[in-house]
């Protein structure tokens, strides 16, 4: 065998995984192209949901990590939980807020390219990071062979973190047809209405960033946040017909954004990212909401359909549902912002009956393609976190 292990992906579910995988085995990261590219949402392309090439979208992402505990895939993972949040963030006394709809926004999110570059520097050779496409994937009688553009690589076990859009098409070159469920999953952000005289959000700030208090309601599937609605964003749905223009723009584009701001968005940029203006005497209530088979992939297989009947379906029931008392209702309900947690986009009976129902199959799937049910938390450290603790089983039984 050439490694031990061979993770294919460079994301925050690829970066969990060789951190649980320990400095002892042979590691090579296949992290995708170093000339990047991107996916959107639609041809506006305002709002990315996927990036192939190195960091993924973890070179963007805003590493909001929630402690509310709403329907937790990670549930009885409390202690690697704490113990990984500290890793990143010490000293940020996350253990009391768990089971608590806190929101923790970091000053600095966790980059999954200076995390890989950190354990290179401590794991020397034993880890091998290489921008490079995974072509396909073989499963000979022992280990796997993944093919790349520099050629093929043996390992015991392939770690499969390419992400929810690229996952599936990956699984089905190298396994076979019916892995991709032709559908995902994902969270929407979308404007419940506004209310005056309403308390401010706690936020508490420490060491690594600040925790903003949010709320959970009757709605299960919705996870919900004040925000100080000032100058134009007094008027109802201004703010959210001003988000829906803008988007959830990445790195470069901020700054050219930055400039066209009204300061009614300005004040919920500053207040999103330090938790400044929180005292207002109106506030905009927004949802953060699941909507399951929200989009139908087509094309490439990174183009989405959006499901627009679940997708004011799940955003109606979150509206109805807010745990504010005199909220105005939003008179725009059919717009929306794209939460970009895209998961469950492989089948997973088809993956058991692939191989991966048994333990011993040297295939592991580690990213949100496989993460069925994610509650209406923002996912991306508890899938980093899966990724880590399946990793760490593996390697602590070889
Ligand atoms: C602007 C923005 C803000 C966000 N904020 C938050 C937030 O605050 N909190 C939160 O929880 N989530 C947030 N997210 C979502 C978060 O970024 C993603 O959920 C997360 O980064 C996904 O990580 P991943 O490793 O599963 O996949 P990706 O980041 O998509 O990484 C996939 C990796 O696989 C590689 N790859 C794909 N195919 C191949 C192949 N064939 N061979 C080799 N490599 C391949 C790619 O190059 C890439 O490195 C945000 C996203 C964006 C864009």
């Amino acid at each position: 065998m050439d490694f031990d292990d061979i993770v294919i992906g460079s994301g925050l579910a690829a970066l969990g995984t060789v951190m649980g995988l320990g400095a002892q085995r042979r590691v090579l990261v296949l992290g995708g192209p170093s000339d990047g590219r991107f996916s959107h949402y639609d041809e506006r392309q305002t709002v990315p949901s996927a990036f192939l090439g190195e960091g993924g979208l973890g070179n963007d992402w805003h590493g909001v990590i929630p402690t509310g505990w709403n329907r937790n895939f990670a549930a009885g993972h409390d202690a690697g939980f704490t113990a990984m949040f500290e890793h990143f963030y010490p000293g940020s006394g996350v253990a009391e807020r768990l089971g608590q709809p806190w929101l923790f926004v970091p000053w600095k999110p966790i980059r999954p390219r200076a995390g890989f570059a950190m354990l290179q520097r401590a794991r020397g050779d034993r880890l091998v990071l290489r921008a490079e496409l995974a072509r396909t994937f073989r499963v000979p009688s022992s280990g796997v062979e993944v093919q790349s553009d520099s050629g093929t690589h043996r390992a015991r076990r392939v770690w499969v973190a390419a992400g929810a859009l690229h996952t599936p098409l990956l699984l089905e070159r190298a396994l076979g047809p019916g892995l991709a469920r032709g559908r995902v999953s994902d969270h929407v952000g979308c404007y419940v209405g506004q209310a005056d005289g309403l308390r401010a959000p706690r936020i508490e700030r420490g060491p690594g960033g600040a925790f903003f208090q949010a709320w959970n309601g009757a709605w299960p599937d919705a996870l919900y946040t004040l925000r100080p609605a000032r100058f134009a964003f007094r008027t109802l749905d201004h703010g959210i017909e001003q988000r829906a223009v803008f988007g959830l723009p990445t790195g470069s584009a901020i700054a050219k954004i930055t400039r066209r701001m009204s300061p009614g968005l300005l004040v919920e940029a500053f207040y999103n990212r330090f938790g400044l203006f929180a005292q207002a005497p109106r506030h905009s209530v927004y949802a953060q909401v699941l909507v399951r088979d929200a989009y139908t992939i087509a094309g490439d297989g990174t183009t989405l359909l959006p499901d627009a009947a679940a997708i004011r379906a799940a955003t109606e029931a979150a509206r109805a549902q807010a745990p504010f008392p005199g909220v105005r209702p939003s008179q725009r309900p059919e717009l929306h912002i794209p939460g970009i947690h895209l998961h469950h986009s492989v089948d997973l009976e088809a993956l058991a009956r692939a191989g991966g129902g048994d333990p011993s199959f040297p295939v592991r799937v580690v990213d949100a393609s496989v993460l069925a049910e994610i509650g209406p938390e923002h996912h991306s450290f508890k899938m980093m976190l899966a990724a880590h603790d399946s990793a760490a089983s593996v390697a602590g039984s070889d």
